[in-house]
């Protein structure tokens, strides 16, 4: 066996790998860090948004339906390059998230907001994450916070993780050009990570598969990201005394289950119990007494989030991208109306730039999607659209219809059979954390049943909705995670 076995192995450096690499590298471990995508620094991102570029950054999987789009990052610091900023801590609520087929808290036993409460803080610190003031909130999302202002509800500025260096471009989705523009985990941890002299780094290489060695370590193969085939001839093989997958939902996954040929006994939950974080697109249009928003002049984020619903229904939203992408993007129509024709070309051009605010909005939704792989090793994923998923897309229908009712805006939508287009940024689960080895893949410690040492710590462990934005929980879940894998070797109490 190669001598070269590294004290620990991280496959994906998105939030869920590149804090624990930091963490592990930080207590003396040596540690290999794997991503798929390139390391870029500031100076090579574009500001662009042509989809040859961002399929250059992101991995894009479709539903089986072809309904819906599932983006992850594919870039050295995974999404926190790529993302839009917005870093909320889960309200306490959300911890009690039920399975609707068990009947029972999908959070595994001791893990609630008050455990996640320090690992949010040290994140915090990290990133420099902190709320706007109102004077750094673009027009857009002033104007979103006063519907709910007008209708007599709350909103608010988001917490964002950015620098003095921010011009509030709007290119936050193709990666920030600015230096202490948007403080990602490229920019904040990984060189720190590095100063320790412990972390090494390939990149460029994805994980195909990973095979417990009779001595209790792990060989991971990895193939040339280039090759666009995960079944393709392995081109480097690493040894681990234990391997963190981190490669998100739509890469861990797949990873685990190209593995099965080697770990026989992973839990059946693997590929189930995952949802979208019940994320739906929107479209509002101002009433004609608001003033012109410049909606060009955004940021990515428009930085204002109301959790006004949240203590009834518990969902949140946000003010969401520029209206160029979304009109591109998204089938936008008015209540009884197309998305196309000379009708919906006049009503696009008179509002788009200045009236129209896209948003998102998130709620409790069953995990009940699924995940296989395809014949190339990528995820195949699965969203039927259950009755769970269909009530919460009619009950934010009703929220947001009421809300423009009252504020004489208007409601338009986005979707064709469904009022709204599902969001596919916001996948979690997959690789769950659970009580039981039959609801999930791996135990409260993010160590994987049957395989100590394996451990997974990315968005497919979070068992749940989580009704926000969830990088935030996700990467305080794996700094939680690490701290579990230093304590199985007695580091720390
Ligand atoms: C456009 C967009 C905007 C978003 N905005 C926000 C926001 O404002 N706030 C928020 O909370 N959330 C946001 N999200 C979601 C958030 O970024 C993700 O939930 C989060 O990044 C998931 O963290 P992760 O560690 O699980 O995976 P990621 O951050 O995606 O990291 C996974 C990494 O693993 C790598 N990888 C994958 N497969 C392999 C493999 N086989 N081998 C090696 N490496 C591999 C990937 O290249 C990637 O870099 C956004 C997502 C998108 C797509």
């Amino acid at each position: 066996m190669s001598k070269n076995i590294f004290d620990v192995v991280i496959i994906g450096s998105g939030y869920g790998g590149m804090l624990p690499a930091y963490k592990l590298a930080k207590s003396g471990r040596k540690v290999l860090l794997i991503e798929r995508g390139k390391h870029l620094r500031p100076q090579d991102f574009k500001q662009e948004l042509t989809l040859e570029y961002l399929a250059s950054l992101y991995d894009i999987s479709n539903s089986r339906s072809l309904r819906e789009l599932y983006r992850g990052s594919r870039v050295l610091g995974g999404g926190s390059v790529t993302n839009d900023k917005i870093h909320h801590r889960a309200p306490s609520e959300i911890f009690h998230f039920e399975d609707e087929d068990l009947k029972s808290k999908a959070w595994p036993d001791g893990i609630n907001r008050q455990v996640l409460d320090p690992y949010y803080e040290e994140v915090e610190k990290l990133l420099s994450i902190k709320q706007i003031s109102w004077d750094k909130v673009s027009m857009i999302g002033g104007n979103f916070a006063r519907l709910f202002s007008d209708a007599g509800l709350s909103c608010e500025p988001c917490n964002f993780n950015v620098g003095d260096g921010c011009v509030h471009c709007g290119y936050c989705e193709s990666g920030c050009s600015f230096v202490n523009g948007k403080l990602s985990l490229e920019t904040e941890v990984f060189w720190p990570a590095m100063e320790t002299g412990n972390l090494t780094l390939i990149t460029e290489h994805s994980a195909k598969a990973i095979k417990q060695l009779k001595g209790g370590e792990y060989r991971v193969e990895l193939v040339k990201t280039s090759k666009n085939s995960l079944r393709a001839m392995t081109s480097k093989t690493v040894f681990g005394k234990k391997v963190i997958c981190a490669a998100g939902p739509i890469g861990t996954v797949p990873l685990l289950l190209r593995s099965t040929q080697y770990l026989k006994k992973l839990s059946p939950a693997l590929g189930k119990y995952i949802s979208n974080n019940g994320d739906i697109n929107f479209v509002l249009k101002t009433p004609e007494h608001y003033p012109d928003h410049f909606g060009y002049k955004s940021d990515t984020s428009c930085g204002t989030i109301s959790y006004a619903f949240w203590d009834k229904h518990q969902v949140t939203m946000h003010a969401g991208m520029t209206p160029i992408q979304v009109a591109a993007g998204v089938d936008v129509r008015r209540e009884g109306g197309l998305p196309w024709g000379l009708d919906h070309k006049h009503f696009m051009k008179d509002n788009v730039i200045h009236r129209l605010i896209p948003a998102n909005g998130m709620g409790p939704v069953p995990s009940d999607m699924s995940m296989g792989i395809n014949f190339s090793g990528f995820a195949d994923i699965s969203n039927p659209v259950s009755p769970g998923q269909e009530k919460h897309i009619y009950l934010m229908y009703n929220i947001l219809k009421n809300l423009m009712d009252e504020v004489g805006g208007e409601l338009l939508l986005t979707g064709k059979k469904y009022p709204f287009d599902l969001g596919g940024n916001h996948i979690l689960g997959g690789a769950r954390i659970s009580n039981h080895f039959d609801t999930g893949v791996c135990n409260s410690r993010g160590e994987v049943y049957n395989y100590p040492g394996l451990y997974v710590s990315d968005a497919s462990s979070i068992p749940g909705c989580l009704s926000i934005n969830p990088a935030h929980t996700i990467a305080a879940n794996a700094l939680r995670i690490s701290d579990e894998v230093m304590k199985a070797e007695g580091d720390i109490l």
